[in-house]
């Protein structure tokens, strides 16, 4: 039986960007001592206090069909942080909770793309999103950032790149780079968007990850509250990424759409994850720093390491939970060097190349191993970079 060109071509023939992780997954499974910094998973789990709140929701009984946009406590709670965070008026109409942030991506999309729409995103990006707009029927188009800019994007190259496009999706804090952008950057890309009709999807699922300068919304700027959908999640400010929950913020209109589609795909979220959530979202900041904090010490240990040798730079980023080292110097592309470094060293790293063309050169190091562990390794990384330099 035929498939749907539509599934069969999600991942745009080629690799979605995973082998690495997946070979280091087998060599685990096979009982190799492999150091896995990988994927954007903490190495703690979810909080204790959270979890006894799940578990007294559930033992209360919210284990049926909850409410498919979300119930009102969440979306009072997700629309109260927005409003604090971004001083633009946020109400529950405003907010659709949706199963992590991975499904509020899509739900957006959908909501503002037609079939064969140009969606413009920015390379390097996080794996999935080429395959997201793919999958509501649209035409993924990235745009470079470069490294010499320490990968802000280019206004002018978005504006290139615009002619027939529907939407642009941009993130900061930045997976994998970790780069914020700055008020100039989201200024310049606000102004394009007004001028050339775009609707803006904004991915701040690691907006608590902020280690220099501030995290800026761009919902926020003048005259983008009706053209910008927000995505947001637990997963990584909350540690909850198994739970799945997350949200889109924007245009009643735009959300009340939204909610329609939730109701023919994901029929909302469970319940007793959505308690969980509110009572994590009412414990405040302090939460939500105390999981950050890990990272925040690991990324101080790391500069102090890679200050100490001049081959391996480090890309100036503020925020999320990795770090994005130039290794060009060694003459190994990004690919090379990570198959070689788990081949050598047992330690997995992501290509720069798993996430578009213009991290090619470059590695991305998960820094989800505890201080010690990580330290080592990242010293082990660099060891091996100057052991491979051509
Ligand atoms: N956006 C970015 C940039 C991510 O890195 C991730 C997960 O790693 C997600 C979205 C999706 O997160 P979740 O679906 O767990 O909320």
């Amino acid at each position: 039986m035929k498939l749907s060109d539509r599934i069969t071509g999600l991942t745009g023939g080629g690799s979605d960007g995973w082998d690495i992780f997946l070979r280091a997954r087998r060599m685990v499974a096979a009982g190799e001592d492999v150091c896995e910094l990988t994927i954007g998973e903490h190495d703690i789990r979810t909080a204790p206090q959270i979890l006894e709140a799940m578990d007294r929701a559930a033992k209360g009984g919210h284990t049926g069909y909850a409410i498919v946009p979300g119930i009102d406590s969440l979306r009072q709670a997700v629309a109260d942080r927005v409003q604090a965070r971004t001083g633009v008026a946020t109400g529950i109409d405003n907010v659709l909770i949706t199963p992590g942030g991975q499904s509020g991506l899509f739900a957006a999309h959908a909501a503002v793309c037609d079939d064969g729409d140009k969606a413009l995103f920015i390379d390097p990006y996080y794996a999935t999103y080429p395959g997201t707009i793919r999958g509501v029927g649209a035409v993924p188009v990235p745009v470079q950032a470069h490294p010499e800019d320490g990968f802000q994007p280019r206004a002018a190259d978005i504006d290139a790149a615009a002619d027939g496009a529907t939407s642009l999706m941009v993130n900061t804090p930045n997976n994998p780079t970790g780069v914020v952008y700055s008020r100039a950057t989201l200024t310049a890309i606000a102004e394009l968007c007004q001028r050339r009709d775009l609707w803006l999807i904004s991915d701040e699922v690691y907006d608590t990850q902020v280690w220099e300068g501030e995290h800026l919304s761009p919902r926020a700027l003048p005259g983008m509250a009706e053209r910008t959908l927000v995505v947001g999640s637990m997963s990584k400010s909350h540690a909850m990424t198994g739970s799945r929950v997350g949200w889109v913020v924007g245009p009643e209109e735009a959300i009340s759409h939204m909610i329609t589609l939730a109701t023919h795909t994901t029929y909302g979220v469970p319940g007793y994850i959505q308690d969980a959530a509110v009572f994590a979202l009412d414990q405040g900041t302090a939460l939500e720093e105390d999981i950050a904090a890990p990272f925040r010490r690991r990324r101080a240990a790391a500069r102090g390491l890679i200050a100490r040798q001049n081959l391996v730079r480090l890309v100036p980023s503020g925020g999320a939970m990795y770090l994005m080292l130039d290794i060009r110097d060694t003459g190994l592309s990004g690919e090379d060097f990570a198959n070689r470094l788990l081949d050598n060293e047992k330690i997995a790293v992501m290509p720069g190349e798993s996430f578009g063309k213009a991290a090619a050169g470059h590695i991305r190091v998960a820094m989800t191993v505890d201080d010690t562990a990580f330290e080592e390794a990242l010293g082990r990384v660099l060891k091996f970079a100057a052991q491979v330099a051509q």
